[in-house]
This record gives C-alpha cells, sequence and structure tokens, in this order.
C-alpha cells in the first residue's frame, strides 16, 4: 500500500520536520495547527530547512523549496482531514490536548485511516482509548531533527494490529527512515531512560556541582555522546522535557520522576532552548 496523504497534526519543531521529509519524499502533506501565523512560521522554517540542507550536500541535486512547500496544504480545518490515508500527530505533550485531538479526528477521518501519535511519554494505549479504531493506533517516536534522523521508535499499543505496524513501517520506509518496534509504557525505551537524566542533570546545576559546559563536556568526551544532556534538553524543547517527566510522574506514580524545580523555573521564565533562542545556551 503506496500512502500519498498525509495528515501532520501540530506545526511545531517536530511537526515542520515530519511534514518537510514526507514532502522530500513525494508525499502530500496536510498540515494542520490552531492559526495562521504557526502555520506562516512553519512555511518560512521549511524553506530555510530545505535550503540549508541544499547548501550542505553540495554534491546532490539541490531542491527547491517551493516545490517543496507546493506538497504541503498548510491550514487550520481539520475538515481536510478527511482525505488523510495516515494521520501524524504532533500536537503540544498535554493529555487534554492530545485526548480532544483524537476524539475529533476519530469522527472526521476515514473508518481505514492509520493514526501515529509523535508524543515524548504519553500512552499509545491511553491515546487509543479515545478513539473506536485502537487497532489502528501506533506510536511513532520520531528524532529531531527529523529529515536528518534514520532511525525511530515505533510503540505497538495495547490493541494495535499487526496489519497497523506494516502500514506504519511502509510509510517509514518511503520516508527513508527504519524503526524499532517496542511494546508500550509511558515513555517506551528512549524517554523513560532520557527524561531521568536530563532531569538529573538539570538537579546538578541546581545543586551547583558543575557548569551547564561542564556537565556537557563529561557525556561527550568521557561517554562519547555526540550531545550532552544539558545540549540535547534545548534541542528537544525544556517545555516538552517538563510536560514528558510530568506524565511519567503521573503515569508511574514514582518520586524518581519529579520534575526538578529548575526546570520548572526556566519554562516559567520562557527559557525553553533552541526554539526560543535561549535555554541553558544561548542561541542567536
Ligand atoms: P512544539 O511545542 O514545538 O509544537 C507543538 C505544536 O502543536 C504547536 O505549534 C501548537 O500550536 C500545536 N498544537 C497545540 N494544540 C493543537 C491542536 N489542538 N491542533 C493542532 N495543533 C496544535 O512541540 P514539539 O517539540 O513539536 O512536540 C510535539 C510532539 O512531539 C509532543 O508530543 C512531543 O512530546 C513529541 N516529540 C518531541 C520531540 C522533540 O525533540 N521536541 C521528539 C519526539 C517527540
Amino acid at each position: 500500500m503506496n500512502i500519498q496523504v498525509v495528515g501532520v497534526i501540530g506545526a511545531g519543531v517536530m511537526g515542520i520536520g515530519v511534514s518537510q521529509n514526507l514532502a522530500q519524499t513525494g508525499h502530500h502533506v496536510l498540515l494542520l495547527d490552531i492559526s495562521e501565523e504557526i502555520l506562516e512560521r512553519a512555511k518560512q522554517e521549511i524553506r530555510n530547512s530545505v535550503r540549508f540542507q541544499g547548501f550542505f550536500n553540495k554534491n546532490e541535486k539541490s531542491e527547491n523549496p517551493d516545490d517543496i512547500l507546493n506538497r504541503i496544504k498548510f491550514s487550520t480545518n481539520y475538515q481536510l482531514l478527511e482525505d488523510a490515508e495516515f494521520i501524524i500527530e504532533n500536537a503540544t505533550e498535554k493529555w487534554e490536548i492530545k485526548k480532544d485531538i483524537y476524539s475529533k479526528i476519530d469522527a472526521i477521518c476515514q473508518p481505514n485511516t492509520v493514526f501515529a501519535a509523535n508524543t515524548s511519554a504519553i500512552s499509545i494505549t491511553r491515546i487509543a482509548s479515545v478513539t473506536k479504531r485502537a487497532s489502528q493506533v501506533i506510536g511513532i517516536h520520531f528524532m529531531n531533527p527529523v529529515p536528518m534522523k534514520p532511525m525511530v521508535e515505533m510503540i505497538r499499543g495495547y490493541h494495535t494490529s499487526d496489519p497497523t505496524i506494516e502500514i506504519a513501517k511502509n510509510l517509514l520506509a518511503q520516508m527513508g527512515k527504519e524503526c524499532i518496534v517496542v511494546n508500550d509504557s509511558p515513555g517506551f525505551v528512549s524517554n523513560r531512560v532520557l527524561m531521568l537524566t536530563i532531569n538529573e542533570a538539570i538537579f546538578v546545576i541546581q545543586d551547583q556541582v558543575a557548569s551547564v559546559e561542564e556537565v556537557d563536556r563529561i557525556f561527550k568526551t568521557c561517554f562519547g555522546h555526540k550531545m550532552g544532556p544539558l545540549e540535547t534538553a534545548d534541542l528537544i524543547g525544556l517545555d516538552t522535557i517538563l510536560s514528558s517527566i510530568e506524565v511519567l510522574y503521573d503515569s508511574f506514580n514514582d518520586s524518581k520522576y519529579r520534575p526538578s524545580p529548575l526546570l520548572k523555573k526556566m519554562v516559567d521564565a520562557g527559557l525553553h532552548g533552541r526554539k526560543s533562542g535561549r535555554g541553558f545556551y544561548i542561541y542567536q
């Protein structure tokens, strides 16, 4: 089954990357968000990102950003999603927001449309429970920046069927990606481990054990990681980190997932990382 039309919900960091990747691999994208202003910014970011890729991939034939953008329809109208064969949802990491979205799209989309949640931590089984198509709901945890990351974590919810997994794998292959399939549990594998690490690194800063640069350098030089936990936090977005660790805290009822007060303070202060221009580091 060759999927042609994909609905992408949420035009933030991840929705932009997913839409660009889909359009660059020949798909038609319906990109939804809640305001025209957000969609206009998304259009500019995709244009810049395609140009940037062309600049770095000098050996490959560079793509015209307008050709990519022509394959993306930017809209605030959910009704468009009745034409989508597959949905990738990338809205804000808040259960109340996702819950409303899934009950809405369940009523609008065709009965055979598959829903993929690109969530950091929310249980796929819980998301599926607000739809009448639990066997067609799956988790696809994309990595950031999406067009450059060839691997994703795929999550099998309690009711996710084998055909749904095959359809999702097929779409990922069309997007040039492979996956590792894991069972559903809050945070899955990646974020159950990563969010704890990042949160603890923020406690280390709060306790003045070391500077931001020193913490990141320890992970890079001692462990060979490409990025340290605080740089990673800035890339993901501190608001998304806070929401994810709160989901883990609520889901497991385990105090080891309590968010660091410094993380909360930074989010309240608008220091959301790269996307806001400032987090643990300053970005121009
Ligand atoms: P973001 O804050 O950059 O973007 C979220 C977007 O969702 C915003 O543009 C917001 O306006 C939009 N939105 C909110 N309510 C909506 C609605 N009802 N309908 C349509 N759009 C709506 O967040 P992000 O970093 O792109 O994360 C999106 C999802 O992807 C989250 O669930 C997050 O946990 C997950 N995720 C993030 C990363 C990462 O590195 N940032 C990686 C993997 C998964």
